[in-house]
């Protein structure tokens, strides 16, 4: 098996810490974030960098870049994915970690936030070598993570075999006696390795929770309306099930390998299947057509669900776009110049720190479970993930009444309100 080759420039800088701190400028101004809260929310706590060194196939050696960023512990232990991918770098971990804040202080839960993730094409490895990358990443990064300190889960190109790996890792390197207790040091686990039902679906879930409720506020309903969505993973696949079940069509998908598009309608689940026996990727599926990538968000639409990488949805094609909403599956999917002009148009933007919550909540649930030695139904579980998302989302709509803000202002206000408050609360050691 090859070395992974080095990515492109352009994919390789993703450039989305500049968006998560035109954001947060943007929203504390607004409310009037205390100077000294703003201070250090706008720094990093820690940003951990490892290269460790694995035997590929072959017998060579190859030595990966990792990372940790761990953004803000205020509320609770760190908390957020671990990425696979060749465009990951300390620019997209911090801008990642930073989200993760922000989200779950909106979600009300009792964590930081954190991000990281390894520089690498894992289509270029066998599943061997990938065990191994990922035993020794965190092996890497030893007492950095932790059940109570940083608790990763699944991002783009990691999955749930991938933390069933870190947690059976990390717990391997501690005292056989605390075996069962370090479980939670990762979510996101498979079923048989301590993982929760309904872990799998909760982001997509989540998204199509929002956009049921965008619906309503509009007195608009799902059924009928057409959507496209771009990255057919985790959470692109998960929001196309949930939104077909509302009576909404699927008409086009994108992801890193084609275009595929169809005016009569998608089957997500027909095209799921393609997915899971073509290493992922859309690419032949034979029902479709492929199209122009270039002209995918320019389709004529209703829903636009970006669920693949950041930046996105940019300069270069925001006022191609002609849905009424844009539902942010991915983290960061719209940069700041974007975002201008689809408000410009009356494109309403579905935030991701809101819309795509519905993952780390479910993770939460896991970690719950995880720690009480427990066993949950998933009918309980969704309704849990409905009930928190629904709650942030009622206060992201009063909170824009309150400050005439847009969605995405209003849904900072809520989270940098909770944080500031508890720096408030409990002061700065010493
Ligand atoms: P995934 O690895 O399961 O799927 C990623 C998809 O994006 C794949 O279909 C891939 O082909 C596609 N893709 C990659 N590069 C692309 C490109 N340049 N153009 C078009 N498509 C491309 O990942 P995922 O877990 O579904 O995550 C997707 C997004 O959702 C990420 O931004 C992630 O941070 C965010 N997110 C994930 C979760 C979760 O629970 N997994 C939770 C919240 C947010």
């Amino acid at each position: 098996m090859q070395p992974e080759t080095t990515a492109k420039p352009a994919e390789k800088r993703q450039g989305m810490y500049k968006v998560v701190m035109d954001q947060f400028e943007h929203a504390a101004d607004i409310m009037g974030l205390d100077p000294g809260v703003r201070k250090i929310l706008a720094k990093t706590n820690s940003e951990i960098v490892v290269h460790f060194p694995v035997k590929l196939d072959d017998g060579t050696i190859e030595v990966f870049t990792g990372y940790r960023v761990q953004h803000n512990n205020a509320l609770g232990p760190y908390k957020g994915g671990l990425r696979y991918h060749q465009t990951v770098d300390l620019d997209s971990a911090r801008a990642l970690a930073i989200w993760m804040t922000w989200k779950t202080a909106l979600a009300g839960l009792p964590y930081g936030g954190g991000k990281g993730g390894v520089e690498i094409n894992p289509k270029l490895y066998s599943k061997g070598e990938l065990e191994r990358i990922t035993r020794r990443f965190t092996y890497a990064l030893g007492d950095n993570i932790g059940p109570d300190l940083d608790i990763p889960a699944p991002d783009v190109n990691t999955n749930p075999q991938i933390m069933a790996w870190i947690a059976d890792t990390y717990s391997s390197t501690k005292s056989p006696a605390t075996r069962f207790a370090n479980l939670h040091v990762v979510t996101g686990k498979p079923l048989g390795a301590g993982g929760l039902e309904g872990r799998d679906r909760a982001t997509g879930f989540g998204v199509v929770a929002t956009l049921k409720a965008w619906a309503k506020r509009k007195g608009k309903s799902l059924k009928g309306m057409r959507f496209i969505v771009q990255g057919f993973g985790n959470v692109g696949y998960w929001t196309a099930h949930f939104l077909t079940k509302e009576g909404a069509v699927l008409i086009a998908v994108q992801d890193a390998s084609s275009t595929i598009h169809d005016p009569k309608g998608i089957d997500p689940e027909d095209l799921n299947r393609h997915v899971e026996a073509n290493n992922r990727s859309i690419k032949d599926y034979p029902k479709a057509p492929t199209m122009d990538p270039a002209g995918f968000f320019g389709l004529a639409c209703d829903i636009v669900v970006p669920a693949a990488l950041g930046n996105q949805i940019t300069a270069a094609n925001a006022g191609g776009i002609k849905a009424q909403v844009v539902a942010e599956g991915a983290n960061g999917p719209t940069d700041t110049e974007g975002e201008a002009i689809l408000r410009a148009n009356g494109v309403d933007i579905i935030p991701d720190i809101l819309c795509n919550s519905g993952g780390v909540i479910g993770s939460y649930y896991e970690w719950l479970q995880n720690k009480r030695s427990e066993i949950w139904k998933i009918d309980e579980v969704l309704g849990m993930i409905q009930d928190k998302v629904m709650t942030a989302f009622d206060q992201v709509v009063n909170t824009a009444e309150e400050f005439k803000a847009n969605w995405r202002d209003s849904a900072y206000i809520v989270a940098l309100r909770r944080l500031e408050k508890t720096y408030m609360e409990r002061g700065i050691f010493p």
